[in-house]
């Protein structure tokens, strides 16, 4: 048979075909497109199709479809297919049988795996969302298999998430086809995959990702007051997001500040504050590509969470430089990688499409006019404090302490520890830092890495600052709650004679340096 013709098969009625619906469009789209046509010469009128039939009657169709010439006497490429749609996995069964494939099929995923080790197929085609066993795993458990080494894998699935598909090529599937899927394309495929020659071209624009654009030239834009410190608080809960009537005023969003500084954009934390932080950048700079700085002083959820809801990052053109340390047992670029894991957030960090790089600090790091020092935190983990310096101004973030002499007792050697954080925020004009429990709280949260106000208090004092901002604060306290902490942070200033300027932060709040 040569290409072009039409292929007359015959479908009995035990392929539970929607027949009525397809003599009316004379063709079929149902998960895939096969072009079937009604030979409406063996079919002499509609009514043909209806149940006035004799029992055990079937139809004849055409496919009209561009056929490769069936090659005579060699043995024929053997197909698995697994898809619990009953009409798909039919068609696909009868549609690679006229194209000279020989097709076992199954209605689910444990029917389809036993069916691969059975019959030893040359390819198998997959669903994804089957019953007994999922088409991840059926694709698993191929790769993982010794005997079924080299079997060419297509899955053909309705998920058209860009993280589905990513994640059945990690697992070893060669080809993804996005249902409706045409047909031809599947046999092309497969004849392509057998015989080890790369896919049509077709086959392979439905797996490839969209090719990430070039970076461009990106020009920092220049801030309104250009030799100032600018800091807003786009995050200042600790531990969760706490949104709220009780939390108006305040805010609920968990760590982040931005800091402009000179030409520069600095952002310390990306919490889930750090999602509006992103949306006043794009109203602020509409199209103009950013460079902005993010310093991560450490990696736990509320430090971070918000980081996949960044939309500057999904932005070509745009860079993003991400400082921190190494985590405990991986690279920071694993750690963000691992909390976009397809498994925790549908989208890949690398549909970000803003250049990335992240920088593992091994000292200061100096950003046109503006150096930024760290300084190690007393937190479970590995935390950073931050100070960031611009003509003559600085800013010092200091967020999940808990001050040395609360676990180690009142000694030499805490307070020399504690007297290194009052050192790295000596004299700041601005003074970030956690209080994230009153006195009371603190005994039952002892060793959870936090303070109080009162240390708040007693380093920003003994470091001379200008003006202290609470920052981190509890989800337990609601805004009444922090304006009494407010009160009793002034009553104890006026006791102890500390001058600087005390207030707590709130989600919004601007500060010029
Ligand atoms: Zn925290
Ligand atoms: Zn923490």
């Amino acid at each position: 048979m040569s290409n072009g013709e039409f292929l007359r098969v015959f479908i009995p009625d035990r392929y539970p075909f929607a027949m009525k619906s397809l003599a009316a469009r004379h063709h079929l789209q149902i998960g895939i497109i096969c072009r079937l046509e009604i030979d409406l010469t063996s079919c002499k009128q509609s009514a043909d199709l209806d149940s006035n039939r004799p029992k055990n009657a079937g139809y004849n169709i055409r496919l009209s479809l561009i056929i490769q010439p069936a090659s005579h006497g060699a043995p024929l490429p053997r197909i698995v297919i697994a898809d619990d749609d009953d009409d798909i996995r039919s068609i696909v069964e009868l549609g690679l049988n006229a194209f000279g494939f020989e097709v076992f099929a199954a209605p689910d995923g444990e029917e389809g795996l036993r069916l691969v080790r059975e019959k030893k197929p040359d390819a198998v085609v997959l669903d994804l969302m089957m019953p007994k066993i999922h088409g991840f795993a059926v694709c698993q458990a191929i790769r993982n298999d010794p005997q079924l080494k080299g079997l060419f894998i297509v899955v053909g699935s309705a998920k058209a998430y860009a993280a589905d598909i990513k994640k059945v090529k990690t697992l070893g599937a060669n080809i993804y086809l996005q249902k409706p899927y045409d047909l031809q394309v599947l046999a092309d495929t497969l004849r392509a995959g057998i015989s080890q020659i790369p896919a049509s071209a077709t086959a392979a624009a439905q797996v490839s990702a969209p090719p990430k654009k070039p970076a461009q030239e990106v020009s920092i834009p220049t801030t309104p007051e250009n030799s100032l410190l600018q800091v807003k608080f786009w995050g200042t809960r600790g531990s969760i997001a706490t949104p709220g009537r009780q939390t108006l005023r305040y805010g609920g969003n968990t760590s982040c500040v931005e800091v402009r500084s000179g030409n520069s954009i600095l952002l310390f934390d990306c919490g889930t504050g750090v999602r509006e932080a992103g949306m006043g950048m794009l109203r602020e700079f509409q199209k103009q590509p950013l460079h902005i700085h993010l310093f991560v002083s450490h990696t736990h959820w509320d430090h971070i969470q918000g980081f996949p809801f960044f939309t500057p990052a999904y932005i070509p053109g745009n860079k993003l430089s991400i400082y921190s340390l190494h985590g405990t047992d991986k690279s920071l670029e694993r750690i963000f990688t691992g909390q976009m894991d397809s498994t925790y957030f549908p989208v890949d960090l690398t549909d970000m499409m803003a250049e990335f790089k992240f920088i593992e600090l091994e000292g200061p790091v100096q950003i046109g006019d503006t150096t930024v020092r760290h300084v190690y935190l007393n937190h479970p983990g590995v935390a950073l404090g931050f100070r960031v310096e611009h003509a003559g101004k600085s800013v010092v973030y200091v967020t999940d302490h808990e001050p040395y002499y609360r676990l180690l007792g009142d000694n030499d050697s805490s307070h020399k520890l504690d007297h290194e954080i009052d050192e790295f925020a000596r004299g700041a004009d601005l003074y970030i830092r956690e209080a994230q429990y009153t006195e009371e709280e603190y005994p039952s949260h002892r060793s959870w890495g936090h303070g109080t106000w009162k240390d708040a208090l007693n380093s920003a004092h003994a470091a001379k600052v200008r003006r202290l901002f609470l920052y981190h604060h509890d989800p337990m306290h609601d805004d009444e709650s922090i304006d009494r902490i407010v009160e009793s942070c002034r009553t104890y200033m006026r006791e102890n004679g500390m001058t600087f300027e005390c207030y707590a932060a709130g989600d919004q709040e601007m500060v010029s340096l």
